[in-house]
């Protein structure tokens, strides 16, 4: 068996029909072929995945033991297995710009580093089925007005459909997590590019949230709001209060004051 490592955030799952509920969730969307597992560790997730023949599945996992015990359970699955670090690995090479889906029992360390480079290869990866920590996986599904929506929740809502499906307790793993875990799905949406200018919106979204007690006219100073911008009544509120939408119709307001 393979030792957990703590410093890999190695919890594994121990509950089978927990397993078997996260890999129902997949919805293929878009037809997809190949599924990544990110950190299969000991396989729980895998076994499943195995059985459907709808997709191929490939592993990212940078534990070389897990990878040894996976090579050794799974021969078959051997050429797929990729050793090393998911935030390191080129998915557009690897998977030669094709659209995939990404399924995994996230190290939570690293799950917020896992969602940014998502959102970089957002027209490559159609589909995430993940569990993760409660409050993070809440703060991604969370909408405008809730305490918990922030930078994250505004930059994948933008390119993901998002849903909080389950919790699932700390006594179904080994070692258990000392903080409860949940299930969330993100589908990606029709919207191919925001109406505004998609670097700016990422900044402001940023640096609004980066002030979230202050109001948008106060946060933004940092980062030059316009002059001509300031009567605006959107500015009013705190980024906790915008949609998706607000930040879409701030941008391009913004934007207009730039042209010349
Ligand atoms: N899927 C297994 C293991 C989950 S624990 C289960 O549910 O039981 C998280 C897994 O992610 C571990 O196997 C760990 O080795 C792996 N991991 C940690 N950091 C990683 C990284 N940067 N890239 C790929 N895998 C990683």
């Amino acid at each position: 068996m393979v030792k957990p490592k703590k410093h890999l955030g190695q919890h594994f799952l121990t509950d089978l029909s927990i397993a078997e509920r996260i890999v129902d969730q997949l919805c293929l969307h878009r037809g997809y072929t190949h599924l990544v597992e990110i950190g299969a560790g000991t396989g729980v997730l895998t076994d499943f995945l195995l059985k459907s023949e709808k997709f191929t599945t490939h592993i990212i996992e940078i534990d070389t033991e897990s990878v040894q015990y996976l090579q050794k359970h799974y021969p078959e699955l051997a050429p797929r297995i990729t050793e090393g670090d998911f935030l390191n690995t080129d998915l557009g090479a690897l998977f030669d710009q094709q659209p995939i889906g990404i399924i995994g029992n996230f190290p939570y360390n690293i799950s917020s580093q896992i969602f940014f480079k998502v959102l970089d290869h957002r027209q490559q990866v159609q589909e995430v089925v993940c569990m993760l920590q409660k409050e993070v996986a809440e703060r991604i599904a969370a909408g405008p007005g809730s305490k918990t929506y922030g930078i994250l929740s505004v930059l994948l809502q933008a390119y993901y459909d998002i849903e909080y499906k389950f919790t699932v307790p700390p006594d179904v793993f080994d070692p258990p997590p000392k903080v409860h875990s949940g299930v969330i799905t993100l589908v990606r949406n029709e919207v191919e590019k925001l109406d505004c200018d998609e670097k700016l919106f990422k900044r402001i979204v940023k640096q609004g949230f980066n002030n979230r007690r202050k109001t948008l006219r106060n946060a933004l100073k940092s980062i030059q709001l316009p002059e001509a911008l300031k009567p605006l009544e959107l500015l009013n509120k705190r980024a906790e209060q915008l949609s998706v939408a607000d930040f879409v119709t701030l941008t391009q307001a913004w934007e207009q004051t730039l042209e010349p």
